[in-house]
């Protein structure tokens, strides 16, 4: 298809898209096309007038005051019933806070020890995010376990008697692969084995279903589809059957039943609040807090909706711009198996992605040949989709030139 065709179909689909006016709420200029918010999400423009009433008033006149005046205190809980509803979690099962890394800790230990004593293997997704994998590896280490490391396709096959869960990223970060939650998760439980799923990449992008999938433990971050601002705390889901048993590995006193009685002895507290450990972090919650109004009145089957048409046209127009086999999508063309992003390998991926942001096309690199685009249907629109392909295609052209002079 042409180019003038394309972008007539872009103006067409961006004119019919109901979340097209959201993007008004994000700091965004029209120079850029953001593709990054698969890493970090943009700037939702009224947290920033709601941070300097948290640290100007909240923090700079009421100070202490506002542990309790200004909800500084149940803001953990607080905020993890408003990722609830995208995440598909009836209330009290979500507590904000702690980097992921440390959250894959805590439900890799309380899972464990959750599982009956002669299951001692945790099963780990071979594609994860690093992160996860090093921590679950420490994690058996001291729990006595061994891990078991393979595909998520895998996962099914290698849980057996001695499996006591698995820990598995629901979209590979890499590939934008997305995996089989309620198959993975019915697999594991036909076994007795308890699954831990890793959001990081779903949550915000597509409709998870943690309840009605039956997951045990979840976890995820809030600075990539949920914009919660560079290093805005994670979550951690702990299904209601299970937090009578969660064991958490890092019994700080904020999850204590009674932390202001300072006794030496630890008495957990009941219900989601059990995963907090120490003070939590209330700037950068209070910010993911304030990030996440842009949700109000959206709903994620609609995002899903936008995510996978904007996939699919970028898609169609790097097939119409790009040479063929000047790149190679590894994402899944089945929508069932796609997330958010499009990763394309290219051999000369590094020089292409500098070339691309230098022209205000924003992806990012995963080394050493995966150029990886995020697509957030917030303030992603068509127009952005097929003007990054064009950029895409000039540039593999400039980049394929042969050195002048
Ligand atoms: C981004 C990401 C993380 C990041 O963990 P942090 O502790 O926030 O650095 C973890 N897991 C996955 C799958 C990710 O995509």
């Amino acid at each position: 298809m042409s180019e003038t065709r394309l972008t007539e179909r872009a103006a067409e689909l961006d004119a019919a898209d109901e979340l097209a006016k959201r993007r008004e709420l994000f700091a965004l200029d029209d120079g850029t096309v953001y593709l990054d918010g698969n890493s970090l999400g943009a700037l939702p423009r009224h947290v920033q007038e709601r941070m300097a009433d948290v640290i100007g008033r909240q923090w700079g006149e009421l100070r202490i005051r506002s542990w309790g005046e200004s909800g500084w205190w149940t803001a953990p809980e607080r905020i993890g019933e408003r990722i609830a509803p995208l995440l598909g979690a009836a209330p009290g099962q979500i507590v904000v806070g702690d980097s992921t890394s440390v959250n894959v800790f805590k439900a890799v230990v309380a899972a464990v020890r959750m599982a009956p004593a002669d299951r001692d293997e945790i099963v780990v997704d071979a594609t994860t995010f690093p992160t996860d994998g090093y921590i679950a590896e420490s994690a058996a280490r001291l729990t006595g376990h061994r891990t078991v490391v393979v595909d998520p396709a895998d996962v099914p096959d290698a849980v057996g008697p001695r499996t006591a869960a698995a820990l598995v990223n629901h979209v590979d970060y890499r590939t934008g692969r997305l995996h089989d939650l309620p198959g993975i998760t019915a697999a594991l439980h036909a076994r007795g084995a308890l699954a831990v799923w890793d959001l990081c990449h779903s949550a915000g992008a597509l409709p998870v279903g943690l309840d009605e999938h039956g997951v045990d433990l979840a976890v995820g971050c809030t600075y990539k589809y949920l914009n919660g601002g560079p290093g805005s705390p994670a979550y951690l889901y702990v299904a209601e059957r299970h937090q009578g048993r969660f064991d958490s590995p890092l019994p700080g006193w904020n999850s204590h039943a009674d932390p202001f009685g300072m006794t030496p002895g630890y008495t957990p507290a009941e219900g989601a609040v059990r995963g907090r450990v120490g003070t939590p972090d209330i700037l950068s919650m209070l910010a993911l807090e304030a990030a996440l109004d842009v949700w109000d009145g959206v709903t994620v089957e609609a995002v899903r909706a936008k995510s996978l048409a904007l996939t699919d046209f970028f898609l169609e127009c790097v097939d119409a711009y790009v040479p063929a086999g000047r790149v190679t999508s590894l994402t899944p063309a089945a929508h069932a198996e796609r997330g958010s992003q499009v990763a394309l390998a290219c051999p000369d991926a590094p020089t292409v992605m500098e070339a691309l942001i230098a022209r205000g096309v924003v992806g990012d690199l995963r080394r050493p040949d995966v150029l990886r685009f995020g697509f957030t249907p917030l303030y992603v629109g068509f127009a952005d989709a097929e003007h990054a392909a064009r950029v895409l295609a000039e540039v593999l052209a400039g980049v394929n030139s042969p050195p002048s002079g």
